[in-house]
């Protein structure tokens, strides 16, 4: 593990993380909880790390997309409430139920299954409702005239033999896109939630503890929308517009090192295919860092990393497991300097603009290969190599 560390490697600033954590629990008030989402290995920052912060900082929730990502954080010690907002075979409710887990319950079909099951068993399974008001991906379709059968629908889940609804929630489409439109639809989004809450509530007599909608776009753009219970993922780990406006920090820094340098006289093609050309005499460093690693191809030849001395164009096409930087006039930067891809000095939203996509798939991206080193009082607490070994 150690040796690794030296190749390319992730930091995870756990005071960054704790600091956020704490400015969003401060803007949204002591009566609402925090949900922190915490699927695809945290963004790629590591789940169990980032939970057992959060557990140690009193979040009251986890949120996970499967069954594996949920398991892998109870195997790991972590007690608080777990929702699994993706789908779950029905094979595996006994394992939800014994593992203290909630599910997600998001059609009539699955509600039955699950009660089913859960029954048969003499036990009861937690569930979340999820509510489609907009999204049109997971959730009973609640849009014009799918209203009453939606609130029937989730009626009867709800009085089902072994399911206890803890809580009910929708996820929304458009919330962090700036727009009357894109406010319009949020609204509506939001509205229709509590008006199937409400009509369910209503036809039931069973109030639902934890109503919850908010995104990092919702949590931070529509204080009402916070409910019973924000649920960010961006937001928390300090990345884009939002987490910017609030002055929150970003949570990862991925680095790498010099592994060769090498002096090319003008007129040298560089990696594959040749589409970088030297000008002059250029001094070029080769980072052990290419797109194995998570560094998206479509940068080759636009993006540039940050060296001790300042920025570094990258030339020529990204390999697999290796690029070149062009260090030409930086003479400190050696064998073994540091280089930050992105991070404080060189931020990702810069990156994620030039690839074309968005911070979530650039820390997502980040691959097996790359340690994670968490960082606390500016010491290094853990390592993480995700490799069998
Ligand atoms: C991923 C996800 C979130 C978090 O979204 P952010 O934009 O990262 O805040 C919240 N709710 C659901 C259902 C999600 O799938």
């Amino acid at each position: 593990m150690e040796s690794t560390l030296k190749r390319t490697w992730a930091e995870i600033d756990i005071d960054a993380l704790l600091y956020n954590y704490g400015v969003i629990r401060e803007k949204i008030g002591k009566e609402v909880k925090f949900l922190g989402v915490v699927k695809a290995n945290a963004y790629g920052h590591g789940s169990v790390m980032i939970s057992k912060a959060l557990e140690d900082a009193g979040a009251d929730y986890l949120a996970v997309s499967s069954i594996d990502e949920a398991m892998e954080l109870r195997l790991n010690d972590i007690k608080m409430p777990i929702l699994i907002l993706g789908h779950t075979p029905v094979e595996q409710v006994e394992r939800l139920i014994d593992y203290d887990i909630t599910q997600a319950v998001t059609c009539r079909a699955k509600a039955v299954e699950y009660s089913e099951c859960a029954a048969k068993l003499n036990k009861t399974l937690k569930i979340h409702i999820k509510v489609d008001t907009g999204m049109s991906r997971l959730g009973y379709i609640c849009r014009g005239d799918y209203f009453d059968e939606a609130v029937k629908g989730i009626t009867e889940a709800i009085t089902m033999k072994g399911l206890d609804a803890e809580g009910i929630f929708t996820h929304f489409a458009v919330a962090d896109e700036f727009g009357e439109d894109e406010d319009r639809y949020t609204r509506e989004q939001f509205d229709l939630l509590q008006r199937v809450c409400d009509a369910v509530e209503k036809k039931s007599g069973i109030k639902f503890k934890i109503r919850h909608c908010a995104n990092t776009g919702a949590t931070v753009r529509f204080p009402e929308m916070r409910l019973d219970m924000v649920r960010p993922g961006l937001l928390l780990y300090g990345y884009g517009e939002f987490a910017k406006e609030w002055g929150l920090k970003p949570v990862m820094t991925l680095k790498t090192t010099v592994s060769t340098i090498k002096i090319y006289p003008e007129g040298t093609k560089v990696s594959y295919g040749g589409i970088y050309e030297t000008h002059k005499g250029e001094r070029m460093g080769v980072l052990p860092y290419g797109y194995a690693d998570g560094f998206f191809r479509c940068l080759s030849n636009k993006y540039s990393v940050v060296t001790p001395e300042g920025p570094a164009p990258l030339r020529g096409k990204i390999c697999m497991d290796m690029s070149m930087v062009d260090i030409t006039g930086y003479d400190s930067v050696g064998v073994g300097s540091e280089i930050e891809i992105f991070g404080p000095r060189n931020p990702i939203e810069k990156m994620a603009d030039i690839a074309g996509t968005i911070p979530y798939e650039l820390t997502c991206a980040v691959s097996k290969r790359v340690p994670r080193a968490y960082i606390k009082n500016k010491e290094v607490i853990e390592k993480e190599l995700l490799l069998r070994m």
